[in-house]
């Protein structure tokens, strides 16, 4: 009897799981069949009418115009819409909400790790929700925080985008922390790595690849102190060596020309940036991801107005963006977005930064690019991801108008797909 009752409890259980994961995903070996109406290149800037996308388990299995549906399929018609590769974002911090009044300092006594995962799960949604399913992670996240909230997203455990981290950020003695005192220690060794010489450079890489670093970024001129370019060496070489690619953060001037000629693969930020360190970046091909906040973001961001009046510094950076572009610089669309503007979510604010993108006179087809094939080119994962076409991560997303024409039509994705699960539609 018991064997027998617990036989008839397994048989009940069993089609009721199974029924949620048919629910929340498609059963493995299933095959959903999706009518793309208009299919976006954003690599070559075209648009092919009338495809058919076959996905299955979490890839796209085959795409083209006379594409036979399999008998069972699941069909997602999609005939009215523009669909292309996922959005991407090249620099975020998913598990903070900052502003400089509070400053950083703050947040280290009040939050903890966990606390910091949490938000960057909450996060993670709202940015897939809008049409990012890639994202790199540069640091500033408590103790390694977005390793597991990366590994916890492969694991399905929750819905978001790809995440990669750089673990924690690697700059010059005190981070990006200004005269904490004496008697409190390293207080920001919570979220920073000190090193101050080509050997600590080394081992600051070599800490954050073996605590789960997929990247890595360095702080450059935080301080009045800044990176030599042997330093930022040091710091490209163990990277790439693991397979890494090093970022690094620097406004402009000495310290930028330091961070092009030891061989970064990109500079972020690079706000100051003069049209002769442009050119150096395009002869060494280091990429920009520009993170030009909008004027409101500056302010809700900056309310003290230490970087100086905000419609003052979003012009410069407008500005920066036009003269990067006209040069030809590489350029990874990239946002540091870290904090909510009130009845927005950080999606959303992501999306801002495409008026800055159309106030420098980007092309739309340039913005795009940026944000997909550019942006996995320069993640490093454009062997799996960025692109629509078989054997790539079924990382696909759709909008009511053409992005090609007005890349505004960004801010109306109406269906998500993130490894083969619709999450919006
Ligand atoms: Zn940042």
């Amino acid at each position: 009897m018991k064997n027998q009752k617990s036989v008839w409890v397994k048989g009940l259980v069993f089609p009721l799981i199974l029924a949620a994961i048919v629910f929340s995903a498609p059963a493995f070996g299933q095959t959903t069949a999706i009518r793309a109406g208009n299919l976006v290149d954003p690599a070559s800037s075209t648009v092919v009418k009338g495809q058919i996308i076959l996905v299955k388990d979490g890839k796209i299995v085959e795409v083209g115009p006379g594409v036979k549906v399999p008998a069972g399929a699941e069909v997602i018609d999609l005939t009215n819409a523009w669909l292309m590769p996922g959005l991407m974002d090249a620099h975020t911090h998913i598990t903070l909400d900052f502003d400089m009044a509070s400053g950083f300092d703050i947040i280290y006594l009040r939050e903890s790790s966990a606390m910091r995962a949490l938000r960057g799960l909450r996060t993670a949604e709202d940015i897939l929700q809008v049409g990012f399913t890639a994202v790199k992670d540069v640091g500033n996240d408590a103790n390694y925080a977005a390793v597991d909230i990366r590994d916890a997203l492969r694991k399905g455990w929750f819905i978001g985008p790809t995440v990669l981290t750089t673990g924690k950020i690697i700059a010059p003695f005190g981070g990006q922390t200004h005269r904490i005192a004496p008697e409190q220690g390293y207080f920001w060794l919570f979220e920073y790595l000190d090193a101050d010489s080509v050997d600590e450079v080394r081992k600051a890489v070599r800490q954050n690849i073996y605590y789960g670093a997929d990247a890595i970024k360095l702080v450059s001129d935080n301080s009045a102190f800044h990176y030599t370019v042997e330093e930022i060496r040091a710091a490209a070489e163990e990277a790439h060596a693991a397979g890494l690619a090093v970022s690094v953060h620097v406004l402009g001037g000495e310290a930028a020309r330091k961070v092009i000629l030891g061989g970064a693969d990109g500079i972020d930020h690079g706000f100051y940036l003069s049209d002769e360190l442009l050119q150096l970046m395009k002869e060494k091909g280091t990429w920009l991801i520009g993170t030009e906040f909008p004027a409101a973001h500056l302010e809700k961001l900056d309310p003290a107005g230490t970087l100086g009046k905000a419609n003052e510094e979003a012009a410069k950076y407008i500005d920066r963006l036009k003269r990067a572009y006209k040069i030809g610089v590489k350029m990874a669309f990239g946002t540091d977005s870290v904090s909510n503007l009130p009845g927005k979510n950080r999606g959303e604010m992501m999306l801002d930064y495409l008026d800055m993108w159309d106030a420098a006179g980007v092309p739309a087809a340039a913005t795009l690019k940026a944000m997909t094939t550019d942006a996995a080119e320069f993640m490093r994962i454009n062997k799996v991801r960025g692109s629509i076409a078989k054997g790539m991560a079924a990382d696909i997303v759709a909008t009511p108008a053409n992005p090609l024409e007005n890349i505004q039509a960004l801010r109306q994705v109406s269906f998500v797909m993130k490894d083969g699960q619709v999450v919006k539609k």
